[in-house]
Order: C-alpha cells, then structure tokens, then sequence
C-alpha cells in the first residue's frame, strides 16, 4: 500500500467517497467530480536581483465550475506540489457550495520561497505567473485571491498586469486586493472573524460558555491572527500560539494584539515576553477547550493525534487533519468544524468583494461583517442539520452539503456532446 495518509490529493477524494456513501447518485457523476477540469502548469523565468535567472514552476487547477466561475487563491511556498494544489481546489469546490455562493473551485501555486526574495523579485514573479494564467483568469472565469504567503500586494501586481493586457482596469479579477483598487472593507479580517463566528456557533452546541474558553492557534498569519484577535474581543482566553518557528504559551492568558505587535517586529510570536516556550506539537497537545490549526496541511497527524486534548477543532487552514486522524477525533468525541466551513469567511467576503466590484456599489465595513455573519451562520447550521440528520460528524456533515450540491449541478447541466 502506497498510501501514506499525507498526499492531500488522496484525502480528498477520500472524503468526496465519505459524502458519496451517503448521496448515493450515479456513478458517473462521481467519476467527474474525481478530477479537475484543467490542470496548467507554468514555467516562470525570473530575472533575480544578482542579475541571474531563475526559472519557478506555477500551477492553476481549476476543479470545477459547475456552479459559478472557478474561485481560490494563490499560494507561494517552497513545499508546493501539484497534488497539494489539486486537494486545495476540490476543498475550494466543496466550501464555496457549503457557503452557497456562486463560485466553482480553484488553486494556484507557486514554488518558491518568499521569505528569502526581495520585493522587486516577487513583483517580477508574480507579473509572470499572472501573464502565463491570463487567459484562463478573469471576472466571469476564475478569479484568484490571496493564500499562504500570498497577500494584498500581489493582487494588486495581478490586477495591474492583468488590466494592461486587456487595456482597461478590471477590479473583478482578483480578490483580496488593497482598498484603493476596489478591494473589499472587512476582507483582511474574513478568514479569522468567519471561524470566529463558527467557534460562537460551535460553543452552544457544546455547551460551553465563550467567555473565558481557553484557546490555542497553530499558525500566526493573516487567518491564525485574526482569529484569536477577534475570539479574544468575544471573551475567550488565548493561551497559546504558534508560527513556524515556534510557539508561546501562558496559561493565564496572551494579548492577541501585542503578540501580533510582536511578531510584526521581529518576525515570529517567538520570545514574547513572559510566555512559555512550546513546539508546534506540544501546542496541538495542550489542555484546551478549543484549538485551531492555522497553517498547513497535516498539522493533525495519527502519531499526535491521541495526545489531543482540546473539546473542539476549528479549521481554519485547509487540510489540517489527515482522515485517519479525523476517524480517532470523532471516536473521542471531540466537535471538529471542519475546513470547508470554518475557513469559508474568506471566500464568502471575497465574493462580497466580487459582487461590489461587478456592481460598482462599496458597502461599509459593519454592512459586510453583517453579511458574512449572517452567511457563515447560516451555513454552520445547515451542516449541523446535515450530521444530525445522518448521525455523522460535522465534516462528513459539511461534504455532503457541498458535494451534494456541486453533484446535483453538475447532473442538471448534462453532458454534451
Ligand atoms: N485562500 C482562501 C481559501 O483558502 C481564500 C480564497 C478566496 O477568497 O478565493 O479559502
């Protein structure tokens, strides 16, 4: 058996069988939902700042557009692989239906290391990478937003070279841009206030009061952040926090804001003052009531996963937890928000970003909170109707919901020829 429990790709159609089982529809569907609908891959030569070239290799997966124009950002790291790519355009898929906005799935990717590169680099390469995937990008086709290591800026140089090869400005063809370009108010904080509002939902169904949960974050970026900056505002307690070169800990409570102050300065949550130091794995093993994986894929592994002590998961990086580990979590019985829904804030605000673009009409930043509030509550809702239906967990929960109906578009439209 090849299978590792770690190819992202093989876990997501793992979970597209686990919805299957229950959706029960024809065979063929199935098949197609089984594969991306177009997979471009990009060599991208780069003039470097040392006058040499350096040649990256990107990635566009488009999964499906059953639905509406393909959707998913764009994320810059050097472990990229196509197989991480396709899973996070199937998960794109299956979250913009549990959201019900009128999107398809997306990914793109490129392998590179941003960390080590200068402004001037990245500029270079992400004009190229947005040159070698234009023709397949824009408002009414597939329109990328920001992701891992990703951010603002370089949707902008997307935007930019985009509207000058077709020689008008085009707002609608990225989302996650800055608000001078039409980007949308309330975009920056989507991701972390959207798993915040699902942790709200999620407490009452435990029965666990919000104010004083403790709480701790695997991953300080733009979703991680965000996240326990607004939980915090909510009453609950941060007690600990990671980024990749490390974690802190203080059972009597951080300051979510100063530890991102601190961060901003030095470059990781590391040697924050009056905190305890902790591995990233320790922090996935700390008491808690809730913990959120904020960073990558296969943060929750079966070799730690019986250390987990926490009484809820929320998701807020896509693929955090392989499918076995996922099997042992809902054994213990612990209440898993799954990726699909408790990351969706971001997507659900991108489209609000999408709609005011095509519109020309800007809301304010308390009009989009309301929306995206109303819209990701709505949503944790129905998949808890859906796993109580089946008896099953949230997650499978959530993939019935989405794949369900992604399946049912995809049967409706036909096939032609
Ligand atoms: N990268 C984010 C995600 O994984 C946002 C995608 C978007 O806004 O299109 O959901």
């Amino acid at each position: 058996m090849s299978k590792t429990d770690t190819n992202p790709f093989e876990n997501a159609l793992e979970q597209l069988d686990i919805a299957w089982e229950y959706l029960k529809l024809e065979p063929g569907v199935r098949e197609i939902l089984r594969q991306a609908k177009r997979i471009v891959t990009v060599s991208l030569p780069v003039k470097m700042d040392d006058g040499s070239t350096h040649v990256f290799t990107g990635y566009r997966v488009q999964y499906n557009d059953a639905r509406g124009p393909f959707k998913g950002g764009i994320r810059y790291h050097p472990g990229v692989t196509l197989d991480e790519v396709k899973a996070l355009s199937a998960w794109m898929t299956w979250k913009c239906s549990v959201a019900d906005i009128p999107f398809g799935g997306a990914k793109g990717g490129v392998i590179c290391d941003p960390k080590k590169m200068s402004q001037g680099e990245l500029e270079r390469l992400t004009r190229r990478y947005a040159v070698a995937i234009s023709s397949i990008i824009g408002p009414d086709k597939d329109i990328p937003a920001p992701d891992v290591y990703t951010n603002a800026q370089v949707m902008a140089w997307i935007l930019d070279t985009y509207s000058l090869i077709k020689g008008h400005a085009v707002p609608g063809v990225v989302t996650g841009k800055p608000i001078s370009l039409g980007g949308s108010l309330g975009r920056d904080t989507a991701t972390g206030r959207g798993a915040a509002f699902c942790t709200r939902e999620a407490a009452e169904v435990m029965k666990i009061p919000l104010k004083g949960a403790t709480v701790a974050v695997q991953g300080y970026g733009n979703a991680g952040s965000n996240y326990a900056i607004i939980l915090e505002e909510m009453g609950a307690k941060i007690v600990a926090v990671s980024d990749s070169q490390g974690g802190i800990y203080d059972r009597q409570g951080l300051d979510a804001k100063k530890v991102l102050a601190h961060k901003e300065k030095g470059g990781s949550v590391v040697g924050y003052p009056g905190a305890e130091g902790v591995t990233n794995e320790e922090l996935l093993q700390i008491e808690c009531d809730v913990l959120c994986p904020a960073a990558l894929e296969n943060a929750i592994t079966k070799d730690l996963v019986d250390g987990v002590k926490a009484k809820m998961i929320v998701e807020c990086a896509n693929g955090p937890t392989t499918p076995e580990a996922d099997r042992v979590l809902d054994a213990k019985g612990v209440f898993l928000v799954p990726d699909i829904l408790a990351n969706s804030g971001g997507v659900i605000v991108s489209y609000l970003e999408w709609v005011q673009n095509l519109d020309r009409l800007y809301w304010t930043e308390e009009e989009v909170n309301s929306r995206l509030e109303k819209k990701i509550t709505g949503a944790f809702r129905g998949v808890h109707e859906e796993a109580k239906k089946h008896g099953v967990s949230m997650r499978t929960g959530a993939l019935i919901v989405g794949v369900g109906r992604v399946a049912d578009a995809v049967r409706t439209l036909g096939l032609w020829p």
